[in-house]
């Protein structure tokens, strides 16, 4: 029950969050308002602290349910399933399984996370440390009869473990994981991943190592992306950067790809939108420069 009747369902478009034009309102009424604006589905940040309490919780699946939003949840930034400190270690596993019990009170159905940083190990033996912990972790879900999906995230630096690669190896080791592919962290890692070409070559290597299924519910993240030879810097609205997100969109629409794509730009709701349109053929390419949201309270 979108609002919006040219919702496609195979593919959902939503924000990181409040959108961020909107000051001091509660993350429930975000989310009617990012509804009304015609988006489909929207993640709860958790990433510096956890500010859910049991109440808001309710409030926000109640909301989400009403509305037709899909949610996810991004865990905190604090997890390295990596630390060679095993108190740092056990901590971002409790932080990871706080992430997965909160998201099922507020019905969201996937959760992301960053796995860690390679530290003075080799890409081999952090996977190995990484993949451990999950194991750790996907068990005591599974005792629990969670029905939280987990997704690791591609990332940005080169310091952070989670190239395309080690994220889809992980997910085809460890069961009940997905990916989280962010374009604009594959994209700002190498400097590279920038045309349709290269796009649906990643998707077809998705298709590959985990299956067709996995193309029918992916999660993706994108924002204009600012980055150096280290990776990535900041994130930047889509049109600051030089990111190829028409060519994007064709890949994801000719792959026919489904799921979700959350817009972290700072500006997300715009970006978000804009991406929409596009998909829906509803925007020119020529047109994307003059895109304003438009949007009144009622
Ligand atoms: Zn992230």
């Amino acid at each position: 029950m979108s609002p919006d009747a040219n919702s496609p369902d195979s593919l959902r478009f939503g924000t990181a969050g409040i959108p961020s034009f909107l000051k001091n309102i509660s993350t429930w009424e975000g989310i009617e308002i990012a509804a009304k604006l015609g988006l489909d589905c929207f993640e709860l940040e958790l990433v510096k602290s956890n500010w859910l309490t049991g109440d808001i919780a309710q409030r926000i699946k109640q909301t989400a349910t009403n509305f037709g939003i899909k949610l996810s949840l991004h865990a905190s930034y604090f997890i390295n399933l990596n630390s060679p400190e095993e108190g740092k270690r056990l901590a971002s596993i409790e932080r990871l399984l706080s992430a997965a019990r909160w998201a099922e009170k507020c019905g969201a159905e996937s959760v992301v996370f960053h796995c860690g940083y390679y530290g003075q190990r080799s890409p081999q033996e952090s996977f190995q440390s990484i993949k451990n912990s999950l194991q750790e972790i996907v068990s005591i879900l599974k005792f629990e009869n969670s029905p939280v999906i987990l997704r690791p995230e591609t990332m940005g630096r080169r310091s952070q473990f989670g190239t395309v690669e080690e994220i889809l190896f992980l997910c085809r080791e460890v069961e009940r994981l997905q990916p989280c592919l962010d374009f604009s962290h594959i994209h700002a890692r190498e400097g590279k991943i920038n045309s349709y070409a290269e796009f649906t070559r990643i998707l077809v290597k998705v298709e590959k190592k985990l299956g067709q299924q996995a193309l029918k519910n992916l999660h993706l993240h994108l924002a204009g992306v600012d980055y150096n030879e280290q990776g990535e810097i900041r994130h930047i609205n889509l049109e600051e950067s030089d990111f190829h997100f028409d060519e994007w969109i064709q890949a994801l629409k000719d792959m026919k790809v489904e799921g979700t794509i959350i817009c972290e730009s700072p500006d997300q709701a715009r970006d978000a939108l804009l991406l929409k349109k596009l998909y829906l053929g509803q925007l020119k390419p020529e047109e994307k420069k003059f895109f304003e949201v438009q949007f009144s309270q009622d």
